[in-house]
């Protein structure tokens, strides 16, 4: 496969490439080019090009553009979730979920832009008036990480393209193959010829000229508060524009006058769906003593019929762990919290089925007893091992719940709103789910307090982190004699 430039598939210019493994298996899916600075930089231009051509398409078009595109990746979705698989190991399920989440992010922003009003306010001191513009950045560099490559290009170029913005993609080097699939076909809608360009390459390579270059207006990065962190420092020079959006430790929440049936079936969802790899994954679960074993009794249940696979076996529910090397934090996490003395709740690890051993798997783990000072809950756990905490009232969780230098998401599980507001309020998280498993909506704004990252993805808020502000001061003829100079 190669990257994608100026609408044309090209190689890199060094010739180099990057092998993508199929984390079930270990086996070669394909190559794709091992990007440098110079390729960077030819993306960064031909982006810079199609921002002037596309900054200046009116937004009915822009909008129609961005339904296309809906319309052409959801005709796709089979090739599309089956090539997701292949490179990042999500059952086929969740890889066609996701594909259609870009299409959803897509259209629910071909719908916004345009509709938007603002106001015209006259000055207090009565001699004009002004308003408020919002203009379009100018090229954006989008850097994904590995675990939702498809979703999370769309959270980025879908409010980015409805703005006037265009764009270079870098995705992570093990996850690049479906981006680039799916920026191949938007190029097909009527976009300018560079408007979304992919280079793939080395984040300390390409992703640094993303950083370095002046042409680049702003960062829109995903992926780890390390990285985000030196992603700040990097852009700092030039003053870039940026939103971060980064771990996450999320805790859920159950207390005593909970559905316990369907808090179960949430803490399934929300620690298992993509193998525990989601910044909003489950990640620490509080239970009120009292209702602590029924919940263990009927969790335990659940989680031992969760049939672990090649995530394009239809009967898998749960896929590989994206690379060894997560496969070996998650392990060690489970260790420490075990030589400080956890209980295993459901014992899970690598699996002895030989077929499995060729893939980066991890059958799901539960721990009770877990020291608050284990890696497990201090750290962002990403993989399917829970860790689980009793609490005796709703205060102690929310204490606990705010215990992390993460903030992104959070749950709690009450029948009582009142209880579930005070919650909400105090959580330390940029969202705040009652009674339901983390789930991203187009609509509604998502990010992260505290070490999370700051600016806000989706919804009308996504938008305005991809404006300039401008005011437009207007004097009415005749009222502005006043500012004669000198001052007197
Ligand atoms: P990562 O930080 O290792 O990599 C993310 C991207 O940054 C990759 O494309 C990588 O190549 C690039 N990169 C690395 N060094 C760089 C540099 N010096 N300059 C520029 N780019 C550089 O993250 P990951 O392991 O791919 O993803 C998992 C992490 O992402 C987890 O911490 C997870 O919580 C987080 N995440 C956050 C959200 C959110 O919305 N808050 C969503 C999904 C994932």
């Amino acid at each position: 496969m190669k990257m994608l430039i100026q609408d044309q598939l090209v190689e890199a210019e060094g010739g180099d490439t990057i092998r993508v493994a199929n984390p079930a298996t270990g086996e070669v899916v394909d190559s794709v080019p091992k990007g440098g600075r110079e390729d960077a930089k030819r993306a960064i231009d031909a982006a810079s090009e199609a921002y002037k051509v596309w900054s200046e398409r009116p937004s009915i078009e822009r909008s129609r553009v961005l339904l296309k595109i809906a319309e052409i990746i959801r005709a796709s979705v089979g090739e599309l979730a089956t090539s997701l698989t292949l490179e990042q190991g999500k059952p086929l399920g969740e890889a066609s979920s996701e594909i259609n989440s870009f299409a959803n992010t897509c259209e629910y922003y071909a719908g916004l832009i345009g509709r938007q009003r603002g106001a015209h306010t006259p000055f207090s001191t009565g001699e004009g008036f002004f308003i408020v513009t919002k203009r379009p950045l100018g090229v954006v560099g989008a850097i994904l990480p590995w675990n939702f490559p498809v979703s999370l290009m769309g959270w980025k170029v879908a409010p980015g393209l409805a703005a006037g913005n265009t764009f270079v993609v870098k995705p992570a080097s093990t996850t690049p193959i479906t981006d680039i699939k799916v920026a191949s076909l938007m190029a097909k809608a009527g976009l300018p010829p560079g408007a979304v360009n992919v280079v793939t390459g080395p984040g300390s390579v390409v992703g640094e000229e993303l950083l370095e270059n002046p042409k680049v207006a702003k960062i829109a990065f995903t992926g780890e508060t390390a990285t985000g962190s030196r992603i700040m420092e990097g852009s700092a020079k030039l003053i870039k524009r940026l939103t971060l959006e980064l771990g996450g430790s999320v805790p859920m929440i159950v207390c005593d006058d909970a559905d316990l049936e369907l808090a179960v079936e949430g803490a399934a969802w929300g620690r298992f769906r993509n193998c525990g790899q989601s910044c909003t994954s489950v990640k620490r679960l509080f239970l009120f003593d009292s209702i602590a074993d029924e919940f263990i009794r009927s969790f335990t249940k659940k989680v031992k019929t969760i049939r672990v696979g090649n995530g394009l076996d239809k009967s898998t529910h749960m896929g590989p762990i994206h690379t060894e090397e997560q496969l070996e934090k998650v392990e060690s996490m489970v260790e420490d919290a075990e030589s400080r003395g956890a209980r295993d709740i459901v014992k899970g690890g690598r699996p002895s089925d030989k077929e499995l051993q060729r893939g980066n798997f991890y059958v799901p783990t539960v721990l009770g007893d877990v020291d608050y000072d284990a890696k497990i809950a201090r750290e962002e756990c990403f993989g399917p091992a829970l860790p689980i905490f009793l609490v005796k009232d709703l205060e102690e969780a929310i204490e606990r719940a705010n215990d992390t230098p993460y903030g992104l998401g959070s749950s709690v599980w009450t029948k009582d709103v009142e209880r579930a507001y005070h919650a909400a309020e105090r959580i330390q998280a940029g969202t705040t789910w009652v009674n339901s498993p983390p789930i991203a909506r187009a609509e509604v704004p998502f990010g992260g307090f505290k070490q999370s990252g700051f600016g806000r993805e989706l919804g009308i808020e996504g938008l305005d982190h991809y404006y300039e502000t401008k005011s437009i001061q207007v004097l009415e003829y005749g009222k502005g004699k006043k500012w004669a100079f000198p001052i007197n």
